[in-house]
């Protein structure tokens, strides 16, 4: 039976409840994080907090015990049994439950914090064969670098690319390649490593950030600057990153394919030294 967390306890899952009031589930009005365990330690633990405390910094969301994200993290992965295994931990912090009004509860009400932890099987062909991903107008709103739990764009492209049997909805907006439905993507072109510079058309990926930092340290040139679509079909690799898929190649864009159709090398390169960085986390 799963145990997870509701608002400093830790319950069986059935045992959870939340208001109908919850701004949550009224407004989307809230922030979550994904972060993942690999069999022994949490990846970048300390970038997913700091990404948290941003979210709620940006939306005005009081949580004064956002520090003990990575305790909570740890007490599920114990109480769940899951040490040994491969987990995602999510958890999200709303403005909490309060009467419906679009102005945020005066006098402020406690939030909602609820997260769980669960195993999951990582996926491999992908990340060995390559991905091939769906292109669409990007009609998120514009503070994409905002974890907000307001997702259904987000949702709604995934579910469209996925049915078209696509792994992937990548955005364009004005011309230029932004990110994913839950990626950010990345290109190589005449040896330079693009991707979206960080701004509010993106998240700043926990996975991009170590990805970039990665490319750096095998010194490759890299420039944080958005990939015109245009140039789609003359670009030499592209790869996404996000918590679950690490570093997965994408072989083509809709009928476009990247370079020779197949997963490149500086992709290659990249993928493997972050698979050698988790490796370490394994006890
Ligand atoms: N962009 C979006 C829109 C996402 O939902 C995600 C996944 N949370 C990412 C990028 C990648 O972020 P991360 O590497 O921190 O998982």
């Amino acid at each position: 039976m799963e145990t997870g967390y509701i608002n400093g306890a830790y319950l069986p899952r059935e045992d959870i409840k939340i208001s109908p009031d919850d701004r949550g589930f009224l407004f989307a009005d809230g922030i979550y994080e994904v972060v993942r365990w690999y069999e022994g330690e949490f990846f970048d633990m300390e970038g997913h907090l700091q990404r948290l405390k941003r979210s709620l910094r940006e939306l005005e969301i009081s949580w004064p015990e956002a520090d003990s994200f990575p305790a909570i993290c740890r007490k599920l992965i114990s109480v769940n049994g899951l040490e040994k295994s491969p987990v995602l931990v999510y958890i999200q912090v709303t403005r909490g439950a309060a009467m419906r009004t679009h102005t945020f509860p005066s006098p402020a009400v406690p939030p909602t914090v609820y997260a769980f932890a669960r195993s999951f099987v990582p996926e491999s062909s992908g990340k060995e064969n390559g991905i091939t991903v769906m292109l669409r107008d990007d009609f998120r709103w514009s503070r994409c670098d905002i974890k907000s739990v307001a997702l259904l764009a987000n949702t709604i492209s995934f579910e469209e690319a996925t049915r078209k049997g696509f792994s992937e909805c990548i955005y364009t907006r004005n011309g230029k390649i932004t990110e994913g439905s839950h990626s950010n993507i990345f290109f190589v072109k005449n040896n330079i490593l693009l991707t979206h510079p960080e701004s509010e058309y993106v998240l700043s990926g926990i996975t991009r950030k170590n990805a970039l930092a990665i490319a750096r340290n095998l010194g490759i040139a890299v420039k944080e600057e958005a990939m015109d679509e245009k140039d789609l079909a003359r670009t030499d690799e592209a790869f996404i990153t996000n918590t679950s898929a690490e570093v997965t190649p994408v072989v083509a864009v809709g009928t476009i394919k990247i370079g020779d159709g197949k997963p490149g090398p500086v992709t290659c390169r990249i993928r493997e030294s972050f698979t050698a960085l988790t490796a370490r986390l394994k006890h």
